[in-house]
């Protein structure tokens, strides 16, 4: 049995989308062509780009494709201290100022790493040991010259899900742009743009069941970023390059399905609670990272101590169940997460930590399976700790 719960790494084509990819392939028409060719392409993009406003309560001109959540992260970011219209500190002899978190994703902490390259000044908030930012903390970082707030929407590592509104509301109240990654949250739940006071919110479509390579981002007022590839007319001269009709189709496709099968997270909820449940239950010394109280459906991060997340997972490998510790991008280095270590976790906690991230196909059965496994892969490798024995 194959048991994948590495869905917040990315997420299988289901079969609908499957179909809908393999007929879009015939469709080989350039958007941008005036010809009938073209205008069927045209008509499917534009599907889904109204599909999309309308999920997150948006006009479609509000919504722009791009290669994926990274670039629509750098885009905007980047957008700040490019003398564009969000930065008019250039003219004030002020470097713009951007407030973020600790626990962002690379896409957004590498960037903001960049820019501060560039002259920008970074403010990265600090998180309680359940992932929160501290609301007031965030009242008090903002400046004359904060030209941008991005707060990720749900963490991948951990599933903590920020006071979304409340942010919007404090960077509303100031008139700052607010701009959150909601990546892991998009086709989990409804998301309302103005409810929430977001102005640009950035998707991507592999961690919604789509294909990779395609993606994209929400933004509240025209022409408030400007581009970070230039060339076409293409998506209102944001994001020059022939489009991936073929990405933004699968989106459309998944988008879909999740919007119909939206009361399936419910189901995934139970299976991740009880898979939890038996692991405290039944191996100690295990402990749950984040925010039990805010949390994403699907996201279960644990630490083992006494053991290595990694030895865990390649145990868990040879049973065919697929984990992750902590991020994907980080499981080239040995240092711990950077989440784990912003909630203030012991270093041997952080890399004890493995994340089982379930997604809609999976099943009680892979559940079932997954438990007596993970219990003996715990049993066996802390029988071979010397810290355990200690
Ligand atoms: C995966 C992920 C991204 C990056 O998305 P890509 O489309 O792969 O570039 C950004 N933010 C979060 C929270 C993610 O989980």
């Amino acid at each position: 049995m194959k048991v994948y719960f590495d869905n917040n790494a990315t997420t299988p084509l289901i079969p609908e989308v499957k179909e809908q990819v393999i007929n879009s392939l015939e469709y080989y028409g350039n958007a941008s062509s005036k010809h009938d060719y073209g205008k069927t392409v045209r008509n499917q993009i534009e599907g889904t780009r109204s599909l999309i406003a309308n999920y997150i309560k948006a006009e479609p001109g509000q919504i722009y494709f791009t290669s994926g959540a990274s670039e629509a992260n750098n885009l905007i970011i980047k957008s700040t201290t490019t003398c564009g219209a969000m930065c008019t500190s250039c003219n004030t002899g002020n470097q713009p100022h951007i407030i973020t978190t600790a626990i962002e994703h690379p896409s957004v902490l590498n960037t903001c790493k960049c820019v501060e390259g560039n002259g920008a000044k970074v403010t990265y908030l600090k998180v309680d040991e359940k992932g929160m930012i501290d609301l007031e903390e965030l009242k008090k970082s903002i400046r004359p010259e904060t030209r941008l707030i991005s707060i990720l929407f749900a963490n991948n590592e951990i599933g903590t899900i920020q006071k979304i509104k409340e942010i919007g509301q404090i960077a509303k109240d100031k008139n700052i742009p607010f701009h959150t990654d909601s990546v892991q949250v998009f086709g989990k739940e409804f998301i309302d743009v103005d409810e929430l006071n977001i102005d640009f919110l950035t998707f991507s479509g592999h961690k919604f069941n789509a294909l990779k390579g395609t993606g994209g981002l929400y933004m509240r007022k025209k022409g408030t970023v400007c581009p970070l590839i230039h060339g076409g007319h293409q998506e209102g001269m944001l994001r020059a390059g022939t489009e991936n009709s073929v990405g933004i189709i699968s989106m459309g496709a998944a988008l879909n399905h999740h919007i119909q099968n939206i009361g399936r997270w419910k189901e995934i909820k139970k299976m991740r609670d009880s898979l939890e449940e038996y692991i405290l239950k039944n191996i100690p010394h295990t402990y749950v990272n984040g925010n039990i109280d805010s949390r994403l459906d699907n996201t279960s991060n644990i630490s083992f101590d006494f053991v290595e997340g990694e030895a865990i997972l390649l145990r868990l490998n040879y049973y065919g169940i697929y984990v992750s510790t902590g991020s994907a991008c980080n499981s080239d280095s040995l240092d711990p997460s950077h989440v784990l270590i912003a909630l203030g976790k012991r270093i041997e906690l952080a890399h004890s930590s493995v994340r089982f991230s379930l997604g809609i196909q999976n099943t009680w059965e892979e559940i079932e399976y997954a438990k007596p496994k993970i219990k003996e892969v715990i049993e066996k490798l802390r029988m071979l700790s010397p810290l355990y024995k200690n």
